[in-house]
């Protein structure tokens, strides 16, 4: 079926959540992983700008860090200033797997379950995003096949600022004192450092970035990247008899060196993986760019292990130390630090079952701004927004999932509100 962009309009002009959520991903805030700068794009600055607006404009105290960080902070309700303060966290980035400017979300209204027709030719089914077939009969924003959706994490941070419009609007509303953080490059993997904890100031807090209605990430990868450089002995191949070493032929031996049913793949569930994404260079010099997940501490030791002991391997029988493995720490499991404080969890699971939702807590096969801050002291499971196929043209974002979001998100807020659950 058909995706449109009438039908679009038409709901941005009734449903404040989804108008709020359009209007985020029409700014191009795609990061940048080779960027010298914080953050990685000025779109990023751009729209926690626009934000920080925003929020000063309803009457709480928002501002934009130097490094583009956006923190609003909310008093408590009157008589709740001794309840814990909670953190709700969101990201402004957009991948960087595929193009963000220029996004034009499209409705399919009441899905039927079949394919959907983007614009462009592209067509999306079960076999591309798994999770469609359970969407049939919502209606769905899409892209129009060019760019990403951006619902990663703009859902999120439509569903938060929505929160705190309902805050200013409704005295009603009993909330404890809350922090609304908004993060920049969280898809490059470096927002969670960004994020000034002090000034944070909560007991807890939650990220709005999952997936899937009824998710609650509460485990997460371990994760590393690597470097392997691999030095050759460029030589005319008319003289290279046994002196040619060429090292895109160690590159390719390398990747053949690695377990080959440990690819992301060929793995699932708790397995860890190795994935090589990235082989540059030529006979005299390659690099290769890996990431390494495990679940697990150990298994990600293990599989470091091996990468060094690959290159000890080649360099033994190369007689000649040329290649060499670097290696990176790049997040850590968040499933310990929320062992340690499970109060959080047991918060959002309440919440859950008060917004109608059964609740199905899950190991995300990555990572989230959480993974970091919880292992910093700052415990923060993840909670679903929707989207669906992430980081591509497919991205899409079932209507009733963000509001499900919300509903979930304003929940914990209550429950909060009380001062945790029992
Ligand atoms: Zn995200």
């Amino acid at each position: 079926m058909k995706a449109s962009a009438r039908a679009m309009e038409d709901l941005c002009g009734i449903d404040p959540l989804v108008k709020i959520f359009c209007d985020l991903v029409s700014a191009d805030t795609k990061s940048d992983p080779d960027s010298k700068t914080v953050p990685s794009t000025v779109g990023q600055l751009r729209l926690g700008a626009q934000i920080s607006g925003i929020l000063n404009g309803l009457g709480f105290s928002c501002v934009q860090e130097q490094n583009g960080v956006v923190m609003c902070q909310v008093p408590a309700s009157a008589g709740l200033e001794d309840r814990p303060r909670l953190a709700l966290i969101a990201h402004l980035d957009t991948a960087p797997d595929a193009p963000g400017d220029g996004v034009s979300p499209r409705l399919v209204r009441n899905y039927d379950g079949g394919v959907i027709e983007l614009e462009n030719g592209l067509a999306t089914d079960s076999s591309i995003c798994r999770e469609l077939p359970s969407h049939k009969g919502d209606d769905i924003i899409v892209t129009d096949g060019r760019t990403l959706l951006g619902a990663d994490d703009k859902a999120g941070v439509a569903v938060i600022m929505q929160i705190l419009r309902e805050i200013a609007s409704d005295p009603s509303f009993r909330h404890p004192a809350l922090c609304a953080v908004f993060s920049v490059d969280e898809e490059i993997g470096k927002s969670a450092d960004l994020i000034d904890l002090g000034k944070v100031g909560c007991r807890y807090g939650v990220t709005v970035d999952g997936c899937e209605a009824g998710e609650l990430d509460t485990a997460t990868f371990n994760a590393e990247a690597a470097l392997v450089e691999i030095k050759g002995r460029s030589v005319h191949t008319g003289t290279g008899y046994k002196a040619l070493v060429n090292a895109c032929e160690l590159a390719s031996r390398f990747m053949q060196m690695l377990p080959q049913d440990e690819k992301p793949e060929n793995t699932m569930g708790q397995e860890g993986f190795f994935h090589v994404h990235e082989i540059r260079g030529d006979a005299a010099l390659s690099r290769l760019k890996l990431i390494v997940r495990d679940f697990t501490e150990e298994g990600l030791s293990r599989r470091i292990g091996l990468l060094l002991r690959i290159a000890d391997l080649m360099n033994a029988e190369l007689g000649e130390s040329r290649v060499k493995v670097t290696h990176f720490h790049q997040y850590s499991n968040m499933a310990r630090p929320l062992e340690e404080h499970p109060e959080i969890v047991r918060m959002c699971l309440e919440a859950y079952r008060r917004a109608g939702i059964k609740p199905r807590e899950i190991s995300v096969r990555g990572g989230t701004d959480g993974s970091n801050l919880s292992n910093r002291g700052l415990p923060c499971p993840n909670i679903f927004t929707g989207a669906l196929c992430c980081h591509g043209v497919h991205e899409c974002l079932p209507v009733k999932s963000l509001h499900l979001s919300h509903d979930a998100v304003k929940a914990l807020v209550g429950v909060a509100a009380e001062g945790g659950a029992a």
